[in-house]
């Protein structure tokens, strides 16, 4: 089995991520498939955090097109993370992980507060730890909350899971043209407009150069394959490898 190359990751899910094919809402047999392959990395020894989004129930800007007072959208839209991290962790704990949600909105009978100091501990004692309610600010998003928080904790690097295999010039879905990148710049995912990571979480990463992995979830053990620094997706750095 390959080495470590990451010991402490923050791993990004999207809401949709846990949705499956039914494209709403959380399904059981994705939860328990993903929490499989977390358990297998956190018992290699790697520290997990986990920063799931909310868009499989609620997503404050589709609900502000449509006349909702945004910020009042974008609270419902974090509330909507925190029922995701309590689903995983529901997943996580089943298989024998231990888990501590750590939310960003006061929430004390279900969550703890985010205190970035407790997060560093649990980390430290092998427990996953699961960032809910995003930033806590509205006009935020939950990819913008995965770079902070991987800051805030000294990841090595953010790795965010999608349904393709990393960045493409295009749709691979409906271009044919589209070509795959190995490795970007933070400065070309950023000019280039690619929608990977929004544009405050990729300046965020920018500035503080911290890696950005983009990888294929949906393929069983590409977790390991990234966190044993496999060359899978897409990198994000400040300079490419090659030229
Ligand atoms: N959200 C927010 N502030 C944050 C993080 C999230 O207001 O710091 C809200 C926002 O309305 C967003 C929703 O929560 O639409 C769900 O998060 P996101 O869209 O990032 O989820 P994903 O696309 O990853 O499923």
């Amino acid at each position: 089995m390959a080495e470590i190359k990451y010991r402490r990751i923050l791993l990004k899910l999207s809401g949709e991520a846990l949705a499956g094919d039914q494209g709403y809402g959380i399904s059981p047999d994705i939860l328990v498939a993903i929490a499989a392959e977390i358990a297998e990395v956190v018992a290699k020894g790697v520290e997990v955090a986990l920063v799931i989004g909310g868009g499989n129930i609620f997503r404050g800007l589709a609900a502000s097109s449509k006349g909702m007072d945004r910020a009042s959208a974008d609270y419902m839209g974090m509330l909507a993370t925190l029922m995701n991290s309590l689903a995983m962790q529901d997943a996580l704990e089943k298989k024998g992980v231990t888990t501590r949600v750590l939310s960003a909105i006061d929430m004390k009978q279900i969550a703890e507060p985010y205190i970035r100091r407790r997060a560093e501990r649990h980390l430290e004692k092998g427990r996953v730890v699961i960032f809910g309610a995003g930033t806590g600010n509205p006009y935020f998003t939950t990819d913008t909350a995965a770079s902070l928080r991987a800051m805030e904790i000294g990841a090595e690097v953010i790795l965010k899971a999608t349904k393709v295999d990393g960045i493409y010039s295009a749709d691979p879905a409906t271009d044919e043209n589209a070509i795959k990148y190995d490795d970007l710049t933070y400065l070309e995912v950023l000019q280039m407009g690619l929608q990977v990571m929004d544009a405050t979480a990729t300046s965020l990463c920018m500035d503080n150069n911290l890696p950005m992995i983009i990888f294929d979830l949906t393929r069983s053990g590409n977790i390991m394959k990234v966190v044993c620094g496999e060359s899978i997706g897409t990198i994000v750095t400040g300079a490419k490898k090659h030229g």
